[in-house]
């Protein structure tokens, strides 16, 4: 029996059949100031889409909407761990961002220069992404929690003429310096940058340089007359440049454009998030990250929603705040990571219980695998089996989802743990290396056959490395370095990064499928796993597993773990060691730094950690491992 809601199945259908004719259809959702004159054009490894097209991000997401007699409706809502509120209007907000554009204009900046944007998730930190956009200019947002190491390294690769940051941040109710790290950063590096604007938002001094480092307020008010007028961009230019989580590797600086980027990525928010202008929609992530992108600022504005920043801990004050903030502007869409899922869970479904959750109708859930267990939790303890949660997959390269549940054509089955089928319009087959399609259900490599709108089409200064990493390995095809399986059904099931997949006696074995295993047990909060050297069996499986609030290791759940993962994979998935830890070397994005555990089995140095949430965790992890090797085991 198909599972698939048959408006899925026919849209897919004629996606497949005439790729072009179904874009140029998605593109109608767009405003055009001239429209192109040829949807698709590929050479090689290089492509564009919706050639000689003008657009612009910022024209769709705010102007649109004002001219169309919604200028009162409420687009951004601020909220902040001090329970401090802000909301801004569609006219307010073009206002904001008209005044930064005019501002920008007047420093001589437009298009195609390059901005860093270093705030934190706030009203400023959006309206200059906007702002940049109606420019023309090209932001590069950096989480706003890096160091000065992994901000240097993104304003030299930007080549950014201008930075604009803020004095602090807070987070978990301790000031976070921004403008000192800028001048740290700027001490390693960023000859490029004329011209530091700085919003000062706290009683906290920001130092300040003269010559360089202007105020806020007096950069706009000097910027008064400035060109305000939103810049016609041709579809292929780009809007911004974000670097990838850096899970694997060095990061990568992705480009994404005005044209096909928004085509794609709205594309995706309507079929896997069925987003409308009635949703209010929450957005866990940073303006940082590929989702603060493209699912807190520009689908709900694109789109017309009410979209919420929140700038803090999502655990600070209590980790009741996203049920606070969901009962308070009855949220309707809620856009959040697995880890935040697995953070909430660690503190148990008491927190969310007072709350009232009756304004949400989906959960969408993305960065990693949502582990059945973790899935089940908030589907069926927190949210009482009232509404769906759904796991969805993409990279920073896709601009948005690829595989999914296509809610807003019709919910099909969920499958928990499965990231869902491909969507309308993606291309999705599971290969060997050779590029020789696996059958149904084993493990292959998932590539993309052809690009679609909102693939990234080139890595800032480094098209070799785009053309090697992404195009040459299956030759024609796009690689994403995924390791899943297909089921019977067509859902799409990831085991983890291709190249962390453990190989035991010619048997490979996904990361995630034995992360899973060990969640299974009450007591885990979260596990890590990486393959270790094993004369014998060519590797083994060392872990690294946090209980759960109140859990204290023991020689006892030691062996129920190892039985867990022995039942649920069978004796071939030999963990040999098993190390508990207070926490996981993540990266600032929540996603476990697997490479990191494996550099500590072999005793090597872990490489780039710039952009790791917390260096303890590396730490951690090497004493865990000293411990275990010492025979201590049971810490
Ligand atoms: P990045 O673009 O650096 O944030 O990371 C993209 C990678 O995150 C993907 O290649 C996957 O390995 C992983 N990922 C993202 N979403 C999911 C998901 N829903 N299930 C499994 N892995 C995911």
């Amino acid at each position: 029996m198909d599972l698939v809601h048959p408006m899925a199945r026919e849209t897919q259908r004629e996606a497949r059949e005439d790729p072009d004719a179904y874009w140029a259809r998605a593109a109608s959702d767009v405003e055009w100031f001239r429209p192109w004159h040829r949807v698709f054009r590929q050479e090689g490894v290089s492509f564009r889409w919706f050639e000689g097209g003008e657009t612009n991000l910022c024209f769709n997401a705010l102007d649109r909407h004002v001219r169309d007699g919604r200028g009162g409706h409420a687009a951004l809502v601020y909220v902040n761990e001090r329970g401090e509120r802000l909301v801004l209007t569609y006219a307010q907000l073009l206002h904001h961002v008209e005044r930064i554009a005019g501002a920008l204009r007047t420093s001589g900046v437009g298009r195609g220069d390059r901005v860093t944007i270093y705030l934190p998730n706030s009203p400023e930190g959006v309206m200059a992404m906007l702002a940049c956009a109606r420019v023309g200019a090209i932001h590069c947002a950096v989480f706003a929690g890096f160091g000065a190491a992994a901000l240097a390294d993104r304003i030299r690769a930007s080549g950014s003429r201008l930075v604009l940051t803020c004095d602090a941040s807070f987070r978990k109710g301790k000031p976070i310096r921004l403008k000192e790290i800028v001048d740290a950063a700027l001490l390693l590096g960023g000859d490029t940058v004329e011209q530091v604007v700085v919003l000062q938002r706290t009683d906290i001094p920001a130092p300040m340089t003269g010559g360089r480092d202007e105020d806020w307020r007096v950069w706009l008010a000097a910027g008064a007359e400035g060109d305000r007028r939103c810049e016609r961009m041709e579809a292929n230019e780009p809007a911004y440049i974000l670097a990838t989580s850096g899970t694997t590797a060095r990061p990568k600086l992705v480009v994404h454009t005005h044209g096909g980027y928004q085509v794609g990525m709205i594309h995706a928010a309507r079929w896997c998030f069925g987003m409308t202008r009635d949703d209010v929609w929450f957005t866990t992530a940073d303006i940082g990250w590929a989702v603060g992108h493209s699912y807190l600022v520009y689908a709900p504005l694109i789109l017309g929603c009410t979209t919420i920043a929140y700038e803090g801990a999502l655990d600070h004050p209590s980790p009741a705040q996203v049920w606070q903030i969901v009962e308070e502007f009855r949220v309707t869409g809620l856009f959040t990571s697995p880890t935040a899922v697995r953070l909430l869970m660690r503190t148990g479904e008491a927190a969310a219980a007072p709350y009232d959750k009756s304004s949400l109708t989906r959960v969408v859930c993305a960065g990693e695998v949502l582990n059945a267990p973790a899935w089940e939790w908030l589907q069926k303890r927190a949210l009482g089996d009232r509404i769906p949660v759904i796991d969805h997959w993409w990279q920073t390269e896709t601009g948005g989802p690829t595989v999914g549940n296509p809610f807003g054509l019709g919910l099909i089955p969920i499958k928990p743990g499965s990231g869902g089928i491909p969507l309308p319009g993606v291309e999705l087959e599971v290969v060997t290396m050779d590029d020789v399609p696996v059958p149904r259900g084993e493990k292959g490599i998932l590539v993309i056959r052809r690009p679609f709108p909102s693939l990234t089409a080139s890595l800032w200064g480094e098209p070799e490395r785009y053309a090697e990493d992404y195009w040459t390995r299956i030759p024609g095809s796009y690689f994403t370095g995924d390791s899943v399986s297909m089921d019977a059904d067509g859902y799409v099931w990831f085991a983890g990064r291709a190249d962390e997949v453990i190989n035991i006696a010619s048997h490979r074995i996904g990361t995630v499928e034995v992360e899973s295993a060990f969640l299974q047990h009450p007591a885990v909060a979260e596990a890590g796993v990486t393959g270790r050297p094993d004369e014998v069996r060519g590797e083994t499986i060392a872990a690294f597993v946090v209980l759960r609030a109140g859990q204290v290791p023991s020689a006892t759940l030691r062996a129920e773990l190892l039985a867990i993962v022995r039942s649920e994979l069978g004796a071939i998935a030999v963990v040999r060691d098993l190390n508990f830890v207070d926490m996981l070397p993540k990266t600032r994005s929540g996603k476990i730094m697997r490479r990191v555990l494996k550099a500590v089995t072999l005793g090597r140095d872990p490489g780039d950690i710039t952009t790791i949430e917390d260096e303890g965790s590396v730490e951690d992890a090497r004493e865990a491992w000293a411990q275990l090797r010492a025979g201590l085991g049971d810490r």
